[in-house]
Parts: C-alpha cells; structure tokens; sequence
C-alpha cells in the first residue's frame, strides 16, 4: 500500500483540500479529505486521469502541415489518405509510440483508438491479420496507456459507392469477414479493450450495421455521426432518414454507442440518442481545425446523452482545452455564459466509460489508480482558484501521471520513452519525406 497527499484533489463530489489517497497495486483503497501530511506528498491539483475517448493515432502526423491552406474538411480527407498510404506495421508502430507518449504527457491515461487501417492495400492482407492493430498494441504498451481498440468496419466509398482505391484498405470486403476478422483479435494484455466502430453510415451500408452492432453487444460500439451537413443530406436523399434515425432503425443506438461528433442533428436526433441512451463524443479542437460546426453539447446533455471528449486528429493534444471548449463553443454560439458546471466538463473528460472502463475516471475507493498531478504555479495557472483549473490549465501544466498504479510520467519526463519529441520529428519527418 502507497499513501499519498494532495494539496488539492478533485473527488466525484468536487475540490477538496489535504486529500490521503491510498493504492494498493493498481487500484485505490481510500480517499480522506482534510488528512494531515505524509511523506508522499502531491502539491497543486490531483485530478482523476484523462480518458480520450476518439483518436486516430496517425492524424498527428498532419498537425502542421495541412492547418494554413484554405479548404475544407473534404480537402483535408485527400491529405489524410495520401498519408495512410504510407502505413505499414513498422512505421505505425514507430509513429503511434510517440503519439500516445504525446497523450501520456498530456494527462490522458487511456485512449479509444479508433482504428481503420488495418490491410496493406490492393486486396493483399498482412499475415497475421492484426498486424496494423498490434502495432498500436505495442505503442500503447510502450508510452503506458491504456488502449480501447476500436475495430472499424468500412465497406463503402459513400452512400451506393464503391470504395475508392485509397479505401480499400480500410475494407474487410463484408460485413462478415470484418466481423471473423474480429473474433480472432485477443490482445494479450489487460491493459487493452477491444470494441467496435461503425466508420459511418457513408462508409457502412445500412444492411451491415445490425451485423456490427450484434457483434459489439455489450463492448464499446462508436460511430462517427453527421459531422458535416453533406453527410446528413445524402443520407436523407438515399434512406429518406437522417444517419440518427438510420442507426436506430438497425439497433445501433443504446447505452454501449458513442456518436461521435453529433454535429448537425435535428431535434428528433437529439431526443432518439437520449432515449437509447447514446452517448456523445465531442471533439471540439479538431471540430473547429476543420470547420465542422458546432455540436448541440447542453441540448444533447439535456436530453439524457453522456458527453465524452476526444482529441480526434490531434490538431491539438491537450484535455483540458478540449474540457473548456465544450463551455466556450456553448457560449459563442448561444452568447451566455457558465452552459456546463465544472463537474459536467471534468466528468466529460473523465468519461472512461464511453471507451469500455467503467472502473476508471474518479478518484475514489474502487476505482482505478489513474491520477494526473497538475502545477498550479506555472505562469498560467498562478493566482486561480483551484477549482477553475479547467478554465486555465493546459497540457504543459501536467507534472505527473499515474496509470494503473505506477507513474508513467514523473516532473514532466515520460518514464519509458525517454525523448517523444525526437520520435514524432523523426517519424512525422520520416513520412512526409516518402514521395
Ligand atoms: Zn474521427
């Protein structure tokens, strides 16, 4: 058993001060507030660990380098095919390691990897078939974070298309071969969760999706559902519904789904995905990267939905922005103030759940022992009151991670990969570098 003091912790019921932890292995024993000082002593704020609901490890890759041209998300999809092309086990790895180090640094713990490349290309498959999903397996284990494998089904190029070359390689053919495809994936590591993904209802054909979601029952099923108005407009034109109804109409929807992005829903959407019990993942670094619009956030919240967060295309790699922005799009686009309390966003961030670790997410006897220690006396957040820290912190403020019991990040240096920046220049370079 460790036992360790906090300054400031923030607990399920909110701050509070002088707060003993005890973990005994990977899990925490006792939460006591107001406790005397011990050896172990945590100063500025202990929050719960960071859980990234939405991720694709390679977008990192285009942080940078696609941000400053005109265009729009479609542009930007040309860009992110040209780079998957790239792809193979080896550079995943490699590119993924430095990635999830990125996220590790910044707080998160765990990561919903959502996760489409999984062939070589031209039909050929990798032997075994996993190797793309191992690659990620391996980075994960290397950076110490925990992995929610999402396994993405992708059939079709569009609503009645084919799948364009670039697409193939997202493609088990049908719904079935993806589905084996899964069956055989064990991950031999407890660190690793494997759930489902529909890609979207552009990428899977409506007669697919009951077969995934029958396949993910009781795991993680996410989705990534009307980010952008086309999507929704070819939808209705095709099936005469919009792409909530549509996943509704082929038992998508429940308490296991996340939709991701949920940008443009109607207010028939909005009550469905309460009603099933949906949750919601928003992104909102990446939503404004690439001009998507403003997700309903307090209307879906309202209606029963579950918010999540993710740094999807990682534009930026930073929990506590995303935390904020969930308030600041709110306050933009509906010219009010104070639309989520403190708790409704940490809970947002802290939403292990949407990504299949119900066990993690609060510090309290129980749970998980994944914590993140945050300075509360760097330029930024020096003067705040503790429990605005999520109004001022960022990534760079974040000293010290615990995952699982042990600290993967200590005084800002990751423990097992000892210069990340050096990887990502390498690897990123790497890449760009191939014609
Ligand atoms: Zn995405």
């Amino acid at each position: 058993m460790t036992t360790y003091w906090c300054e400031y912790a923030w607990l399920p019921d909110g701050l509070a001060s002088g707060v003993r932890i005890e973990i005994e292995r990977d899990e925490i024993r006792s939460v006591t507030p107001d406790s005397p000082r011990t050896e172990n002593m945590l100063y500025g704020l202990v929050v719960p660990g960071f859980a990234n609901a939405h991720s694709h490890a390679f977008h990192r890759a285009l942080r940078g380098r696609t941000h400053h041209d005109r265009g729009t998300f479609w542009t930007w999809r040309e860009k992110m095919y040209a780079l998957a092309e790239k792809l193979d086990p080896d550079n995943y790895y490699s590119l993924a390691r430095g990635v999830f180090a990125e996220m590790a640094l910044a707080g998160y713990t765990c990561v919903g990897e959502f996760h489409y490349l999984h062939h070589p290309g031209g039909g050929k498959r990798h032997d075994p078939p996993h190797e793309m999903a191992h690659a990620l397996v391996s980075a994960a284990e290397d950076a110490a974070i925990r992995l929610t494998l999402l396994d993405t089904c992708y059939l079709a190029g569009g609503f009645g298309r084919e799948l364009d070359p670039v697409q193939e390689r997202f493609s088990d053919g049908d719904v079935d071969a993806w589905a084996e495809r899964v069956d055989s994936f064990e991950p031999e590591t407890p660190q690793v969760v494997v759930g489902a993904a529909v890609h979207s209802v552009r990428a899977v054909p409506a007669e697919a999706l009951g077969k995934v979601a029958e396949w993910a029952k009781g795991r993680p099923l996410h989705v990534h559902l009307s980010e952008q108005r086309a999507e929704n407009e070819e939808c209705l034109s095709h099936h005469g519904r919009t792409p909530t109804a549509l996943l509704d109409e082929h038992g998508v929807l429940g308490e296991h789904t996340v939709a991701v992005h949920a940008t443009h829903l109607t207010k028939d959407d909005i009550a469905l995905l309460g009603r099933t019990g949906t949750g919601a993942c928003f992104c909102p670094t990446t939503e404004r990267d690439l001009g998507d619009g403003i997700g309903p956030a307090r209307a879906l919240a309202d209606a029963g939905v579950r918010l999540s967060l993710g740094s999807d295309s990682h534009a930026i790699v930073d929990p506590w922005e995303e935390a904020r922005a969930l308030e600041m799009n709110e306050r933009l686009g509906v010219e009010r103030r104070g639309r989520f309390t403190v708790a409704e966003l940490m809970g947002a961030a802290n939403n292990y759940a949407s990504i299949g670790w119900p066990q993690l997410g609060r510090l309290a006897p129980g749970a998980g022992a994944d914590l993140v220690r945050v300075d509360l006396e760097n330029i930024n957040t020096a003067g705040i009151e503790p429990e605005a820290a999520v109004f001022a912190a960022t990534a760079a403020d974040v000293t010290d991670v615990m995952v699982a019991g042990r600290w993967s990040v200590r005084d800002g240096r990751h423990q097992n990969i000892r210069n990340p920046r050096a990887v990502l220049n390498r690897e990123i370079g790497k890449l760009w570098q191939q014609s």
